[in-house]
């Protein structure tokens, strides 16, 4: 442990020097704006700073290496949590890791993202009385270490099991292809995105979850020998049916929500009324009107260079309303705040206990100086001869307590009320059928079998929790089943034979 703390206090010199050489670069050779991006980069900061090394075994010391573990059965994936604490409190990073690889396809991730207060850190035993062990804060430190040093390395299984298509590369696809890797299966990605990731990658905002992060995770994936064909849109490109004709066992569909809700908002002009009859206009035709998730995407890829800062029409000191109050909501508007608008107002139709945001996420956006409104909503959209928004009105009605009604200026609304699956793959493949909300449907024996054989599907799409853990722990289930399905299907053709 010692040689750890000193080999721990050269790298934080060394890397404060090259942040110092690095600042310098900056301020002589970069840019202060530019106009293709955004005014305000503190939306690129992580927000939680990491463990130094001595802070992370102090922390560990702490867990009680208790033998019934509550932690671990607040984990959705039974992380086993105190046993890679142990290690971690005895400087042995690499068993550490291993331990929590033996669960976990994304590490870095879940450290940052997870609802930890919900899940093994709401169960510790020593939050009963006093503060819980920093679970996600330890698996986050562990998790870097291990990629910044390369510490890690697996035996690549040889992969004769089978062949596995996995269509989208979000925490599901991931989680499938890891797992079933390991298992001896060749897998192969099919993902319609230039990057990989999901919703980590396009929807929770950089200053959550650094993209770097992200990309790591994926790189440990391709180097366990999973193939990645990026861009390529499955009912489009390629059909489910062709991936079968191309040889793979089974199928596996973790394409998430992609179809954000909407809602129709009355919108008045000069005094009229223009959402109604013969050429009535619709809230998807104002620009000013953003559906969350796509407002998340723009942000980051301008952030990231790829778009033009004006091809989002929310300017720096607009004012704007984010209708709906779970996390997508809290990361659209504190993203909005970050970007330079200069006021952020959440509008939920109840009150505070119903929202679906975790209390850690609505605590940062109030002290980053999100406004929100309860038991509100908006019943007309008011805009200019540009079809620009001017205004909002603004109908509160707090239970017992007269409505009140308020006229207020406005630039733009963003819409955060929730998402459903796209139908596109179940549209081009016979025999693959969805509920009435769009989730596929599956079985329990094999887990997760659509209604179409050899075909898999898990995470969002299938209506789980909509969480990256559950979208994880549904996904290592349907792993085993596909492995089920194809053993069995191939020991049948042998009796066969
Ligand atoms: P996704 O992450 O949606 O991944 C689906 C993948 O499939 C995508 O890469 C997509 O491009 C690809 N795809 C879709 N259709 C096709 C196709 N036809 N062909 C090829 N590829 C396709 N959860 C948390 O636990 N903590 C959080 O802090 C949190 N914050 C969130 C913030 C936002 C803004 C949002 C929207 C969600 C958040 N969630 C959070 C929820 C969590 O991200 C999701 O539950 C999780 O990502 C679901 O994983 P998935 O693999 O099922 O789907």
């Amino acid at each position: 442990m010692h040689l750890f703390l000193i080999f721990q206090e050269i790298f934080n010199i060394q890397y404060s020097l090259f942040n110092f050489h690095y600042s310098l670069f900056n301020i002589f050779f970069v840019p202060s704006h530019s106009k293709n991006s955004f005014r305000n980069m503190r939306f690129k900061e992580e927000i939680n700073e990491s463990y130094t090394m001595a802070e992370a075994i102090k922390e560990a010391q702490r867990c009680l290496h208790c033998k019934v573990p509550q932690c671990k059965k607040g984990c959705p994936i039974s992380n086993d949590i105190p046993d890679w604490i142990h290690e971690l409190k005895k400087g042995n990073l690499g068993n550490a890791i291993s331990i929590i690889r033996a669960k976990s396809n994304l590490p870095a991730v879940c450290g940052r993202v997870c609802a930890h207060e919900k899940q093994c850190e709401g169960n510790c035993v020593l939050g009963k009385k006093g503060e819980p062990v920093n679970i996600g804060k330890l698996e986050r430190f562990v998790a870097d270490f291990d990629s910044d040093n390369e510490l890690t390395h697996e035996d690549i299984a040889e992969k004769t099991r089978g062949k596995i298509a996995v269509i989208g590369a979000g925490p599901s696809g991931i989680t499938v292809a890891g797992d079933l890797s390991r298992m001896g299966f060749a897998v192969e990605i099919f993902e319609m995105e230039a990057q990989c990731g999901g919703v980590l990658r396009y929807g929770i905002p950089e200053y959550r979850l650094p993209k770097e992060v992200v990309a790591r995770e994926i790189r440990y994936i391709e180097k366990m020998g999973v193939v990645i064909h990026r861009n390529t849109h499955v009912g489009e490109n390629i059909t489910v049916e062709s991936l079968f004709a191309q040889g793979f066992d089974a199928i596996f569909i973790g394409t998430g929500l992609s179809k954000p809700k909407s809602l129709e908002i009355p919108i008045w002009q000069n005094g009229r009324c223009i959402s109604e009859g013969e050429g009535a206009v619709k809230c998807s035709d104002l620009k000013r009107i953003r559906l969350a998730t796509h407002f998340l995407r723009r942000v980051e890829l301008i952030s990231e260079g790829f778009m033009n800062r004006d091809e989002l029409p929310v300017d720096e000191g607009a004012k704007v309303f984010v209708i709906g109050c779970g996390n997508t909501a809290m990361d659209a508007s504190r993203s909005a705040l970050r970007i330079g608008c200069s006021a952020v107002d959440v509008i939920y139709n109840k009150g505070i206990d119903t929202m679906s945001a975790l209390r850690a996420e609505y605590d940062d956006a109030v002290k980053e100086g999100v406004q929100f409104r309860w038991w509100s909503s908006i019943s007309e959209i008011h805009v200019d001869d540009n079809l620009d928004i001017t205004e909002i009105v603004l109908e509160t009605q707090e239970p017992d307590k007269e409505p009140v009604r308020q006229v207020l200026p406005a630039n733009n609304i963003i819409f955060a009320i929730g998402a459903i699956p796209a139908t596109r793959i179940v549209r081009s493949t016979s025999g693959l059928e969805n509920d009435d909300h769009n989730f596929l449907i599956t079985r329990d024996v094999p887990y997760g079998m659509t209604t179409k054989k050899g075909v898999f599907a898990g995470g969002d799409v299938v209506g789980r929790q909509a969480t990256v853990v559950h979208a994880m722990q549904d996904a290592k289930q349907v792993a085993l089943g596909i492995a089920q399905y194809v053993d069995a299907v191939k020991l049948l053709k042998i009796i066969n034979e």
